[in-house]
């Protein structure tokens, strides 16, 4: 059993990347498995080292160690060789729609706008991909997923019809995550997936890539998220309780203390490390609904009732 924290690098970590870490970690050790590190920085127009260096060392003073850590930038040459056998295939095509061009049409189930596939048949330019000034997308076939993860959660979709064809080449010529994450999951024999919720709506498409690919599907586990009080409604806690701060009020198992008391893992948030909780950890008591976080001059507070 091979799993991966996969975090972006587009901002510090924070209470969400960290309790997301350590529930991979926790279930790899559980299950005497193997876990490691990917981080993900393809984009360059959001990505910087420092927040790369601050994750590997943002993980280890929580007290997760990894098995391997893999750093995405450095699989171009894999990343290509899957976009090569995918316009082999004759399934790749230019693409120059935009945002707006979708907008009023068909909702997708991750709330943006469905790509209805408009340019499918578009050929590429004589040099190829690579040659390409338009963002790349991938024919899917129109294939029905019918998934329900190891969570209970029910993922069936017809990716090419409820989301559309997927990016895989940006216009700006980054790699998009869709196909990074399937190649990469691939390459290190992942065998079993667990994130959080909201990157759910990506699976069924996630599927379909590593069927065309010829990859294997590997199991799927999809976790509650951290929200962060916003103006009127809930949003994913992003960069507001940034590590540097919390590093300046807790230690490492002050604050594992805090993310185990979160998930239910333990009665109280008193200091603890990974390493005591691996014994008792099973998914049975992680809550399924997502849980509200405040930063203020008690620190971090985590509601242990679901939003
Ligand atoms: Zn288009």
């Amino acid at each position: 059993m091979i799993s991966r924290f996969a975090p972006s690098t587009t901002g510090e970590a924070h209470p969400g990347t960290l309790l997301a870490a350590l529930l991979v970690w926790l279930d790899a050790r559980a299950r005497q498995g193997r876990a490691l590190l990917r981080l993900e920085d393809l984009d360059v127009t959001r990505v910087r080292a420092a927040w790369s260096a601050q994750m590997v060392e943002a993980c280890a003073w929580l007290g997760l160690d990894w098995d391997d850590v893999v750093v995405q930038s450095d699989r171009r040459a894999a990343h290509e060789a899957a976009l090569d056998a995918l316009a082999a295939a004759g399934r790749l095509y230019p693409c120059r729609c935009s945002r707006a061009d979708r907008a009023g049409g068909r909702r997708a189930p991750d709330g943006s706008w469905a790509y209805p596939n408009t340019c499918r048949g578009r050929a590429l330019p004589p040099g190829g991909w690579r040659a390409a000034s338009d963002a790349i997308r991938v024919q899917l076939d129109d294939d029905h997923i019918a998934l329900i993860d190891d969570g209970g959660r029910d993922l069936s979709q017809t990716p090419a019809l409820e989301l559309g064809d997927p990016i895989v080449r940006r216009r700006d010529g980054v790699i998009a995550y869709q196909l990074a994450v399937v190649v990469d999951d691939h390459d290190a024999a992942i065998t079993d997936v667990i994130r959080g919720h909201d990157i759910a709506p990506s699976t069924a498409t996630q599927i379909m890539l590593q069927r065309l690919l010829a990859m294997a599907t590997p199991r799927y586990r999809h976790h509650f998220l951290l929200l962060e009080p916003g103006a009127g409604k809930l949003a994913k806690l992003h960069g507001s309780i940034p590590f540097s701060q919390l590093r300046a009020r807790y230690d490492g198992p002050a604050l594992c203390g805090v993310l185990a008391h979160a998930a239910d893992l333990v009665d109280a948030a008193t200091p603890c490390t990974p390493r005591d909780l691996v014994a008792a950890f099973d998914w049975r008591r992680v809550p399924r609904g997502d849980r509200v976080a405040r930063w203020d001059a008690h620190g971090l507070t985590i509601d242990t009732a679901s939003a």
